[in-house]
């Protein structure tokens, strides 16, 4: 028997409800129906190549580690300066915001990095997280001991303060009534596939800044802004003293199975004169040994003229299909949000369906899977999500069914 004590905190978390939910319905439904196609556009995965231009560095970097005088060993924790450099110039200054290469840090995800973000901060912080929201946020947190404990009966746990996004909201949280001192944003959103325009942006970096708190702005899906509105949170002015911020290359250029991400801490981002940048370097240094030499030139691609072209395509091919599902939702008299800066659509059900409700008649009806919006929070009951990761075959499938069904 082993006696070393667990974090207590895990026992806490409810089960992964939702896609473990949403698997088992599909899966009785698929056995109950052999005949029938099921169609998901649930899923949250990239589904095309990777860019010929990425294969082609990938390979170029395999060779590389093939000869005693190009191959590399341990690299550096951040990430090496090819892509750092490259990353700071086209991503941010090219862009107007004052974003230097050693403020940047290579990872193998944004997944990890939001959620190892909170190595370095107290368990005492107030936390604030859209509601509905990444579940990610949330989940790491309560590992963490920072959200209390479950309350079953609201859906919520007792210490986080949840910002409702509702219609009423546009989507968008209304700045915090109390205090906190980590911010949790995601633009453009999942689930709920909306954007925040510059003004808006603005007022959270005066609140941060005025509450002391930090803002972890989450921009995973940056390259899906079509309309003019900020690509990142340093292109509002103070946002340097209090934000960091999240990108990827997966949902930009295929790299979901592949994995690279980076997370932005200026040197000017300080907590009671401790640099959040030292920090990190410093949990980095001791934690993660940085992501591979040949992944990292794989990344690098992305910047290539090629690389540009061929990642704008990709990105085109999903906002595509997010352009079809909007609009046949909309043909088939639904409310639907998102699509148009992002890869999903959040609609609302019709005649006061609840999520689940909605769920069940959409598999029956169309032999479409989609995602509950209640499992993203209590203020997405009554609301569903659609990805545009699907081909551009199968999602015009889906929509037909749709159209034809409801
Ligand atoms: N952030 C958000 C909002 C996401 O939706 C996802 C993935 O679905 C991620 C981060 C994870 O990105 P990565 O693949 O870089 O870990």
């Amino acid at each position: 028997m082993v006696l070393a004590s667990i974090n207590p905190n895990f026992a806490l978390l409810p089960g992964s409800y939702l896609f473990a939910a949403v698997a088992k319905k599909t899966a009785d439904y698929k056995a109950a129906h052999p005949d029938k196609k099921v169609i998901s556009l649930g899923i949250g995965d990239v589904t095309r190549p990777l860019p010929q231009s990425v294969i082609e560095a990938l390979r170029s970097a395999v060779d590389d580690m093939a000869h005693e005088d190009t191959f590399r060993g341990y690299g550096p924790y951040e990430g090496y300066d090819f892509l750092r450099e490259k990353i700071a110039q086209e991503d941010y200054v090219s862009r107007g915001a004052n974003i230097s290469a050693d403020e940047i840090f290579i990872s193998d995800g944004a997944k990890s990095d939001c959620g190892n973000i909170g190595d370095i901060f107290s368990a005492d912080n107030v936390v604030a997280v859209c509601d509905p929201v990444y579940p990610v946020y949330v989940d790491t947190n309560a590992m963490a001991g920072r959200a209390g404990v479950y309350d079953n009966a609201r859906e919520k746990w007792t210490k986080l303060v949840y910002m409702p996004c509702t219609r009423e909201t546009n989507f968008i949280p209304e700045i915090p009534k109390e205090h906190c001192d980590l911010i949790y944003l995601c633009f453009p959103n999942n689930p709920m596939g909306t954007m925040i325009d510059a003004p808006t942006l603005k007022k959270w970096v005066d609140y941060a800044r005025s509450e002391g708190a930090v803002i972890f702005y989450d921009a995973a899906y940056e390259a899906y802004i079509t309309e003019d509105l900020p690509h990142s949170i340093y292109e509002i002015e103070g946002a340097r003293e209090c934000a960091v911020e999240f990108r990827s290359f997966s949902k930009n250029a295929g790299f979901t199975g592949t994995r690279c991400a980076f997370c932005v801490i200026p040197h000017s981002l300080k907590v009671n004169g401790s640099s959040l940048n030292e920090m990190w370097m410093r949990r980095q240094a001791t934690k993660f040994n940085g992501v591979p030499y040949i992944i990292q030139r794989g990344a690098e691609a992305v910047y290539s003229p090629q690389g540009r072209l061929e990642t704008k395509a990709l990105v085109a091919y999903f906002l595509n299909n997010a352009k079809i599902i909007r609009d046949g939702l909309s043909e088939a008299g639904f409310e639907a949000y998102g699509g148009v800066n992002a890869p999903y659509i959040w609609l609302k059900t019709k005649g006061g369906q609840s999520s689940w409700e909605f769920f069940d008649s959409l598999l029956e009806k169309a032999g479409v899977v989609g995602t509950p919006g209640s499992g993203f929070g209590p203020s997405g009951e009554g609301y569903f999500r659609l990805t545009a990761f699907g081909s551009e075959s199968t999602t015009r499938e889906a929509i037909k069914r749709i159209t034809e069904a409801f």
